[in-house]
């Protein structure tokens, strides 16, 4: 293998450029990054970014060393894999050969229907661009109440806007966390002064707010979008390359054509579908440590070396105060148990199946995130009586 191209300057991106090298990779290395910025975080941009505690999140990386050329502001417009094996990127830039590939292209915001004014947040300019808007009094009007909406109404109230949050479901979350436990999270808004409003269709922003589905209207200075996102993948229409929801690939993370794996291409990070031996089905993880770590085994398989991801899915989010994490994947079968007060400044949630440990929720409690992360990894058993119980460490948890 001579040429590998990775496609996507994000996280993913830029970690796949390091584990190539890191991995022994010495042929030409060209990352095609469609940001006209070097790679950079994009966490802060809702937590440090809008709070205006920083303005640059460029993740350190020297291209220099890693001998890779960088094409910042060049996107990808499409992809002709040959047959026996490697192909052709085309770009806007032009087209490029290689043997090898990475797609890390990410995801976007999925945006509402209409002409008014809409702010998402997934580039470093969205963020400058909505941070200009959160002014004392401004009316800040947040779709969606999912972790950007939380974070984003968090970042509003501090700075003295008016903010309301709509969100379609019940309560905040219900998806991730379910209606009972996204409950508890609702009290949070109204203790920083957010106004709520839950079971609320937005139709369509218009000039100056947005139209409800049942004919309401709410006014509104600033409208930001966080309901969601798409994996980038249009570029890919015509490759042959398998997309369902994401970019499919098996557990090393080779892409297919046509149901056939094809070990020179991979992907990996939000844009990728990747099959999870642990959970024995495709997960889609749109969250920074898959970005971060499923890069090395990316870099693995196009190198001819035996590598299989398959983490313990991790996120986390800064909102009104606390830090929530969440580890794990359960769902509406999973028995639900709580650690300590879901009403007091720190608690947990964590969801078994039988006695094996599903996931686990952590709200200002980062220890039990850690030992529980390590139980799920392992898959050792655990007493439900003793996760029950706060002052049990969850490690100590476990059946011997
Ligand atoms: C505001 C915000 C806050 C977040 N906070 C958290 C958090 O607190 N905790 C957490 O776990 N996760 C968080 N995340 C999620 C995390 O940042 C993402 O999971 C991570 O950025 C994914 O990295 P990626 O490299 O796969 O994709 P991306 O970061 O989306 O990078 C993909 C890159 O590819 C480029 N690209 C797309 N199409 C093309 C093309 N055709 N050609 C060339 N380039 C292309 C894109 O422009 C982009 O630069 C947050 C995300 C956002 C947006």
């Amino acid at each position: 293998m001579e040429r590998v191209i990775v496609v996507g300057g994000g996280l993913a991106g830029v970690r796949a450029v390091e584990a190539l090298r890191a991995r022994g990779f010495e042929g030409a290395l060209t990352l095609v990054a469609g940001e006209p910025h070097r790679p950079y975080d994009r966490p802060p941009l809702s937590k440090a970014v809008l709070a205006g505690d920083t303005d640059d999140t460029t993740v350190a990386a020297d291209f220099g060393a890693l001998r890779c050329e960088a094409l910042l502001g060049v996107r990808a417009t499409g992809l002709t894999p040959s047959p026996d094996g490697g192909g052709t990127l085309a770009t806007d830039g032009g087209a490029l050969p290689f043997d090898g590939l990475v797609i890390a292209t990410g995801a976007a915001p999925v945006t509402l229907p209409g002409d008014g004014r809409q702010h998402v947040l997934r580039t470093i300019e969205d963020a400058r661009a909505l941070r200009a808007g959160l002014v004392p009094g401004a009316r800040v009007v947040i779709v969606g109440a999912g972790w950007i909406g939380a974070e984003v109404a968090t970042a509003a109230a501090t700075k003295g806007c008016a903010v309301t949050v709509v969100e379609a479901g019940d309560t905040p979350l219900a998806s991730v966390l379910g209606p009972e436990v996204g409950a508890r999270t609702a009290a949070w808004y109204a203790e920083a002064g957010v106004e709520l409003r839950t079971g609320v269709t937005v139709a369509a922003v218009g000039p100056g707010g947005l139209a409800l589905a049942d004919g309401g209207r709410i006014d509104a200075d600033v409208v930001l979008t966080g309901v969601g996102v798409r994996p980038s993948t249009g570029w890919l229409d015509g490759s042959g390359v398998d997309v369902e929801r994401g970019v499919v690939t098996d557990a090393a993370l080779r892409v297919s054509i046509g149901g056939a794996a094809r070990s020179d291409i991979v992907a990996v990070g939000d844009c990728a579908a990747w099959w999870s031996g642990r959970y024995g089905r495709r997960l889609l993880v749109e969250h920074w440590d898959t970005a971060l770590n499923a890069p090395d085994t990316a870099a693995a398989t196009l190198l001819g070396q035996d590598a299989a991801y398959d983490a313990v899915p991790y996120f986390w989010s800064e909102q009104f105060g606390r830090m929530v994490q969440y580890a794990g994947l359960h769902d509406a079968g999973s028995r639900r148990i709580d650690r300590g007060d879901p009403g007091g400044p720190s608690w947990s949630v964590a969801w078994l199946t039988g006695d094996r440990l599903d996931a686990i929720l952590t709200v200002d409690r980062p220890r039990d995130l850690v030992q529980a992360k390590r139980v799920m990894a392992s898959g050792t058993p655990v007493d439900a009586a003793a996760l029950a119980d706060p002052a049990v460490p969850v490690r100590e948890a476990v059946l011997k």
